[in-house]
């Protein structure tokens, strides 16, 4: 197994040190099973909210409750131990005042965890905001594809107001920035589950005139299942990020994040809309958005690490 955990029946899934999924800390891979394809780290930050702060607690808890994140796929058919080395690398350094500062920080983390050449990043919020740092550290390490990198985009939110506040690096404007910094393609965007209600009608107007797609809430249910499909089919193989905000899936289901937004897809709905993007070269991801103290049996951080694995599962060859 190129995923060393360890056996449940030995030391209970209940028992032992914290890691995602039960995985080895990067330190601990042995040189075995080396080089990793997946690295997950988390980033503990919350200041790019624009409403209630929390998530900055996310990360731990979704490690928490992905320690009963089991590693055979049904769905895939996939052990995903079996074919992938997958580690913890912790936490990045984060300034709790200063986004823009974070995101630099963050950048520079991820940009040099190991093995460059083969290891996705899976980054663990955190507020929206830290995605534009592992965005960031994937176009680096994929050698900044001049195009950027295609992004899919799981969110009631498309995250494209250019500041509020004056403040330009929050969780609103983290797809602006990357697609200005030529990290992100709009043309090859996609943001699946948005809705309203919505400050204005202008708020869609950066995607329309960027050339984003869009996958309303209400499309999932005729035309949008097809649209994503004809999306990751036309991508023809290009790399293409994953960035999944837990408010997209309905606070029903999903009621620990800090912007929850009502009439959003199930739980179940999420995973399948995942793995609908089967055939996608994933090149990163993140999960972002788990705001634990509104959260109910930790509903929304489990969510949280299964989505992760389903991610991770896209990438199995
Ligand atoms: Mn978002
Ligand atoms: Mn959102």
């Amino acid at each position: 197994m190129p995923t060393q955990i360890p056996n449940s029946r030995v030391m209970p899934r209940f028992a032992g040190l914290v890691t995602f999924g039960r995985y080895p800390r990067v330190a601990d891979v042995s040189p075995a099973d080396r080089p990793l394809d997946w690295v997950f780290y988390g980033v503990p930050f919350d200041g790019g909210v624009t409403y209630r702060p929390g998530a900055r607690f996310g990360p731990r808890a979704i490690r928490e409750e992905s320690q009963y994140l089991k590693p055979y796929s049904m769905a895939h058919r996939v052990n995903v131990c079996e074919q992938l080395s997958l580690a913890d690398a912790g936490d990045a350094p984060v300034s709790p005042y200063s986004a823009p500062e974070t995101a630099r920080s963050v950048a520079e983390y991820a940009t040099d965890l190991p093995d460059p050449a083969t290891a996705r990043l899976l980054a663990l919020g955190g507020d929206h905001s830290v995605a534009y740092a592992n965005i960031r550290a994937t176009w680096e390490r994929r050698g900044r594809p001049p195009d950027g990198l295609a992004l899919i985009h799981f969110d009631s939110h498309l995250d494209t107001v250019d500041s509020v506040w004056g403040e330009k690096w929050g969780h609103a404007s983290v797809f602006i920035r990357a697609i200005e910094d030529g990290l992100v393609d709009p043309g090859r965007m996609i943001s699946i589950g948005v809705k309203g209600p919505l400050n204005s009608a202008a708020d869609t107007d950066f995607a329309r005139r960027h050339g984003v797609t869009m996958v309303t809430r209400d499309e999932l249910e005729n035309s949008g299942p097809a649209t994503i499909r004809a999306f990751v089919d036309g991508l023809g193989g290009a790399p293409a990020y994953v960035t999944f905000d837990v408010d997209v899936v309905d606070p029903a289901f999903a009621p620990g994040t800090g912007t929850p937004s009502v009439g959003g897809i199930s739980s179940a709905d999420a995973l399948t809309l995942v793995r609908s993007l089967r055939g996608l070269n994933v090149a990163g991801a993140d999960v972002v958005e788990v705001l634990p103290d509104r959260d109910h049996a930790g509903i929304t951080a489990l969510l949280a690490a299964h989505v992760a694995f389903e991610i991770v599962c896209l990438s199995c060859p």
